[in-house]
């Protein structure tokens, strides 16, 4: 069932009793070409993909819970290509393209909102390093432009310019980033990928992997085993446990992220604003709260909730750029598990059992690879061949002295 405004108005002079469920609910066959593990963003996008460019046949996404359970519906939904390495960049404004374009290709309204996204500086070394940061996204396509603080505070004049620690000296600003709506992202793939026969089938945990002389041939469940000629993990926080039933360790560390909602305001934040002395960055949702969130809480962990001295902290950063939100009431607040890489980047890539698949180390900043993410996979596991936007998300490159450290933090995944 398309959906349209014909469809809108003809639903509702007839009671809206003719709508469809978003996806089928099948039960497991014995036997699918490719199965993918994972129903989150990334594995539903490249099951859609699977199906919609490279032309797959009997693709099954196989999601321990329910879908939007995991993160794809817990983060805080920026969407942005502002990164500066080149192996990052080209991806993620492919990733950004992809979302421009999202609505249509999907026929499913996901909210795709381009309200840019700033960056704020709040020394002349951070200026300097945005300028080259900004460059860098030029030369790869991306958009990027350094506002002075007087164009900042036509902007936003409610930001703490004069604080006595942390002035704001400029800002990076990306009118092309902004905020998609995440749990929709999550229902829009899935009925995309549904409507072109992808079997999308909750409750079922994958427990683990049918391998003999090193060929993976399919997987066990709690709804039974199902073979499969290529298998794909995206099962982002939980990747470590998952692969680990495959005999890999991950260069993978998990820990927990928190998002935080306050009460409704009127509207008030342009887009996406990030704070350059803490980690705090904020949007305002449609409804007016508040949507922010700061850095992880630092150690590893498979608990989707965190402690409280993140949120003081989140909260305290907050409060040092925006001193009047001191007042807003907090309503709500969650967490998800976050697969860390050594270096901050994510991989995409075979393994060395042939068959088996891996899609993972997405960090705090995977939703925004959603697109690209399933896009490339879907190549790779269709073609057997590494996507050339994503030919550096390998897997040995930390084995070959290859990193993509974005932040220069080091092989220290907790500050990437
Ligand atoms: C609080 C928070 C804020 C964030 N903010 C942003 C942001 O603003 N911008 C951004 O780009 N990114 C952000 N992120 C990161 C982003 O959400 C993740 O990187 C991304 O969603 C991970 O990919 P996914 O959607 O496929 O993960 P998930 O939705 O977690 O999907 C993985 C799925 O695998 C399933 N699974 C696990 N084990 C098994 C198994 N054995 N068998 C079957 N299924 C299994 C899980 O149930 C889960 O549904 C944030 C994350 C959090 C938690």
């Amino acid at each position: 069932m398309r959906y349209s405004a014909f469809n809108i108005f003809k639903q509702a002079i007839t009671g809206h009793k003719g709508w469809k469920p978003a996806w089928r609910k099948p039960d497991p066959q014995p036997e699918y070409d490719i199965i993918i593990v994972g129903g989150g963003g990334h594995g539903l996008a490249t099951a859609y993909y699977l199906a919609e460019k490279f032309q797959q046949k009997r693709v099954a996404v196989l999601e321990k819970g329910w879908i939007g359970g995991g993160n794809v519906g817990r983060n805080t939904t920026i969407i942005r290509s502002n990164y500066m390495l080149h192996q990052n960049e080209g991806f993620y404004e492919f990733s950004l393209k992809l979302w421009e374009k999202q609505e249509s290709d999907l026929n499913y309204n996901t909210m795709v909102s381009q309200r840019g996204i700033l960056n704020l500086a709040h020394s002349d070394p951070q200026r300097d390093a945005y300028a080259r940061r900004g460059n860098a996204m030029v030369l790869n396509g991306a958009d990027a432009k350094l506002m002075t603080p007087d164009e900042i505070r036509g902007m936003c004049p409610f930001l703490n310019f004069d604080n006595a620690r942390f002035p704001i000296r400029g800002g990076l600003w990306q009118k092309r980033g902004g905020t998609v709506r995440h749990d929709a992202v999550a229902w829009g793939y899935a009925r995309a990928a549904d409507m072109r026969g992808v079997d999308i089938i909750e409750n079922c945990e994958v427990t683990g992997f049918k391998i003999e002389n090193g060929v993976c041939s399919g997987v066990e469940t709690n709804r039974g085993s199902i073979r499969a000629k290529k298998i794909g993990v995206a099962v982002a926080g939980s990747s470590s446990r998952v692969m680990a039933m495959a005999g890999m360790r991950l260069p993978l560390e998990s820990h927990v992220l928190q998002a935080f909602v306050s009460e409704g305001l009127k509207p008030l934040i342009p887009g996406v604003i990030t704070y350059g002395a803490g980690h705090f960055y904020v949007s305002q949702s449609d409804k007016g709260g508040l949507v922010f969130g700061g850095d992880i809480d630092g150690y590893n962990s498979y608990a989707q909730r965190g402690n409280l001295p993140v949120v003081e902290d989140v909260c305290e950063g907050g409060i040092s750029l925006m001193p009047m939100i001191g007042k807003a009431r907090l309503l709500r607040m969650w967490g998800g598990i976050m697969d860390m890489s050594m270096d901050g980047s994510p991989i995409i890539d075979k393994t060395d059992i042939d068959g088996l698949f891996f899609n993972g180390g997405w960090c705090y900043g995977g939703f925004k690879a959603t697109p690209a993410s399933g896009y490339c996979f879907a190549e790779l596991m269709a073609t057997g061949s590494p996507s050339s936007t994503a030919k550096h998300l390998r897997l040995d490159r930390f084995s070959r002295g290859l990193m993509i450290d974005e932040k220069g933090q080091g092989a220290q995944p907790n500050l990437h």
